[in-house]
């Protein structure tokens, strides 16, 4: 489940090489393809077909290879940020137009192969500077954008189930992506221009602050949650790593045993794919009414005695709200920290989130670190409240 964004990063870059190849086939051998007319020439509709889908491809093929090397840990997750990025990418996004207008004109093999390698380069240079925090975006953009290099090439095929399967996930990858906008407070236009929040990501940095804190044992959790009214437990990606779903669900069930109301926060983009925690937590049978959306949870964390934080760190940050440097400024987050007590299971004070920020909420007074592996540390306490 873990790698699972990764890997759809990759099938994602496979559908737009093969949009890729498959213009680049129709081009060389048109005749093979019936998009000739008389005198030899590529028809001129086949032709708009050909390098859209070309075009299209190639972005999708060259961003789909970068998200799927941050996904994998092989690039960080830090925005890179390139000196005039933005005016670079206008003149290149120009400089598509103009060349696929001469393509359309002329059929000039040199036009095509420039618009080609020009969407590579773009497609490479819209997704490097986009930070962790923001990827969840840049995949379901990614999954429109190879719907429609898919539909573009069905012209060009004549298949009428490409262009019908292309469009379908060309159009709800784009109504996911504005879905996922709308979650993460980011504009679609910023989306679509590549680098959204990477100004700021640039200015914020996120050093893990050297602060002291208080650590708590899985004796402790199990003494504060057995006495609580109410525990909100908020999973995040640190649950997923260690598949801590079931013991969480034992723990959850013995504290109701012991009259305490359990609930569940998820945030729209804990973990590494849309739904991840949901499908977590289905896994494990978590009752479904047990389980709520930010926007229904998030007024409750005042009245909770403790928020149980397993694994997340991004979703529950404060700076979101706060520091207008951060790469996650303006990201509605989880407000674990009006709970009386937050208890954070991570393994280390020096792993930062995904977005590769600090959270100063492991520095607070009310919050109490248990530095173990989600699954260790919660079987513990399974022990301890038993
Ligand atoms: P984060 O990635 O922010 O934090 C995960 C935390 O889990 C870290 O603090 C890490 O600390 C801890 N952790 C990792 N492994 C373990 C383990 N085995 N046991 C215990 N703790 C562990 O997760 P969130 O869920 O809070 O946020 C998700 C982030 O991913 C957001 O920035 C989101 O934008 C991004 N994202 C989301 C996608 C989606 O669609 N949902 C897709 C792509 C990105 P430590 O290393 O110290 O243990």
């Amino acid at each position: 489940m873990t790698a699972m964004p990764q890997l759809v990063a990759a099938f994602h870059s496979l559908v737009g090489m093969a949009a890729v190849l498959v213009g680049a086939a129709a081009f060389l051998n048109p005749s093979a393809f019936g998009i000739v007319d008389s005198a030899g020439a590529i028809l001129g509709p086949s032709r708009i077909e050909m390098i859209l889908g070309v075009a299209i491809g190639a972005i999708t093929f060259s961003g789909s290879v970068i998200a799927f090397l941050k996904l994998n840990g092989n690039m960080s997750g830090k925005p890179i940020l390139l000196p005039a990025r933005h005016w670079i990418n206008l003149a290149i996004v120009v400089a598509i137009a103009f060349f696929s207008f001469g393509f359309w004109h002329s059929q000039s093999p040199m036009d095509f192969w420039l618009v080609m390698a020009l969407a590579f380069a773009i497609g490479f240079l819209l997704i490097v500077p986009i930070g962790g925090a923001d990827m969840p975006v840049v995949i379901s953009m990614l999954n429109s954008y190879s719907g429609w290099a898919a539909a573009a090439m069905g012209f060009t095929l004549h298949n009428s189930a490409m262009i019908i399967t292309g469009a379908l996930v060309g159009s709800s990858g784009a109504i996911l992506s504005y879905i996922m906008c709308r979650a993460m407070n980011r504009s679609f236009i910023s989306v679509i221009a590549g680098g959204f929040g990477g100004d700021s990501a640039a200015a914020g940095g996120g050093e893990v602050i050297d602060r002291p804190y208080k650590r708590g044992s899985a004796e402790d959790a199990a003494f504060l949650m057995s006495q609580a009214d109410q525990v909100i437990i908020v999973p995040g990606y640190g649950m997923a790593v260690s598949q801590a779903q079931h013991a969480l669900r034992e723990m959850a069930d013995l504290l109701k045993e012991q009259g305490v109301r359990v609930k569940y926060a998820i945030h729209p983009v804990a973990g590494r794919m849309p739904g991840h925690m949901n499908v977590l937590l289905a896994e494990a049978n978590v009752p479904y009414d047990e389980v709520f959306e930010l926007e229904d949870i998030n007024s409750e964390f005042a009245q909770t005695d403790v928020a149980f934080v397993i694994g997340a760190n991004d979703v529950t940050n404060p700076a979101a709200k706060t520091d207008k440097s951060s790469p996650i400024y303006g990201m509605p987050v989880l407000d674990v920290e009006k709970a009386r007590t937050v208890l954070f299971v991570k393994r280390s004070m020096g792993g930062v989130g995904y977005a590769g920020v600090d959270n100063e909420l492991f520095y607070r007074d009310n919050t109490m670190m248990l530095l173990a592996d989600a699954k260790k540390m919660v079987e513990e306490i399974v022990k301890n409240i038993g």
